[in-house]
């Protein structure tokens, strides 16, 4: 039994129940065949990061944790995550075609940098997606030249191999193009191949990473470490202004309006992108339910001072514990006190010492979102 809590007076609203959850956002595994620099499951894309546990959600982890009538109304569930690929973990093919056995009618996506499997595995995929609503969205980010500056460890055949048996199989594929200073002049001729290959979409990611948010400003340059953490090279934000991201132009009003980060996380107003009529759901590798990704490392919680914040609120119901979909269930964790109060009522404390959380401020604070401006 999830613990009551301790610590909670505020009459603050629900994130959602149970049965009004739409979208799951399902991280499989966090085993990955790449190490792109700035993804949270290495060390600016050289050793694999320490705290990280190398969990996976099995074919049974799912069958108990989202239950057919569940998944029959839900509108749609994307395998992507925090620290892993979908496709490399094991069960993924059978995981797939049991969610599209019991929701035929379900959104099923997936996001990956398609440099795994061999072609019989992506038409067996794509014979189940197919079945019903559905994208695969390939993380391809420059062409044959550039893809592995950011997506480090892939290789640019098996990727391409890939893309192409997924849509000679009927599926439908989209592109994702991350840019970055070295590839930046290659965003048309990347667009005119995915439109010759087949993919439905193509989509510029302008990412919101070269950000030193503590000071309020934009960096250039973004080192890349090996795995014994020596410099190797470094990314650097595109030149082209279109393809930057455009919240960083709203970093000067944030420092005239606040003058320092902190005092903008302890009084900016909180835009939950999860709750409310969004009602979405992140279940971690590790089986864990949490209202979304940017909550969902709750093993790093030595890491930062926002995620010891946390982890801190957490230890009053008992710790990640209490989160573990495998051993509640998930309806026992949506009805329980962190998501029906204790989360919400956070957003309403007066700063960050009070109790708000600050990985929520920094995420879905009304004034700077450099995560809703990544795309076109
Ligand atoms: S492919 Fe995805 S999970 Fe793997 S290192 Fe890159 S961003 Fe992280
Ligand atoms: S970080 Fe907090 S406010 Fe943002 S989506 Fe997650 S729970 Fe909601």
């Amino acid at each position: 039994m999830i613990p009551a809590a301790r610590k909670i007076t505020s009459g603050a609203s629900p994130l959602y129940h149970y049965d009004e959850l739409r979208i799951v956002h399902l991280e499989l595994t966090h085993r990955c065949n790449a190490a792109c620099p700035m993804c949270a499951r290495n060390v600016n894309g050289g050793a694999v990061n320490p705290d990280m546990p190398l969990s996976e959600l099995s074919l049974a982890d799912i069958k108990a944790i989202l239950l057919p009538d569940f998944v029959a109304r839900l509108k749609r569930i994307y395998a992507c995550g925090n620290y892993g690929d979908p496709i490399v973990a094991r069960d993924c093919l059978a995981v797939f075609r049991y969610l599209r056995e019991h929701g035929p009618n379900l959104n099923l996506d997936l996001h990956t940098n398609g440099s795994a499997r061999k072609p019989d595995w992506w038409r067996e995929l794509a014979a189940i997606m197919k079945q019903g609503p559905h994208y695969l969205r390939f993380g391809i980010d420059g062409l044959q030249d550039t893809n592995h500056l950011y997506r480090r460890g892939t290789d640019w055949k098996t990727v391409m191999r890939s893309a192409e048996t997924f849509i000679e199989a009927g599926g439908h594929a989209e592109w994702d193009f991350l840019v970055f200073r070295h590839n930046e002049h290659q965003v048309e001729e990347a667009r005119k191949l995915a439109a010759d290959m087949g993919f439905r979409e193509f989509f510029v990611r302008k990412t919101g990473r070269f950000l030193d948010a503590g000071e309020l400003e934009t960096s250039e340059r973004f080192d890349v470490l090996d795995k014994k953490g020596n410099f190797e090279y470094f990314l650097e934000q595109p030149k082209n202004p279109d393809y930057q991201n455009p919240a960083f132009g709203n970093l000067e009003l944030v420092k005239q309006r606040y003058g320092e980060y902190q005092t903008y996380l302890d009084k900016v107003e909180i835009d939950c992108k999860v709750a409310g009529r969004k009602r979405k759901i992140y279940l971690s590798a590790q089986g864990y339910a949490l209202p979304c990704c940017w909550l969902g490392a709750v093993f790093s919680e030595s890491s930062t001072a926002e995620r010891r914040q946390f982890a801190d609120l957490l230890k009053d119901f008992g710790g990640s514990a209490a989160v573990d979909a495998r051993r509640h269930g998930l309806e026992a964790v949506i009805e329980g006190p962190l998501f029906q109060q204790a989360i919400p009522a956070s957003w309403d404390r007066a700063s960050i010492a009070d109790g708000k959380l600050a990985i929520c401020a920094r995420t879905c604070g009304k004034e700077f979102d450099p995560l809703d401006h990544q795309r076109d």
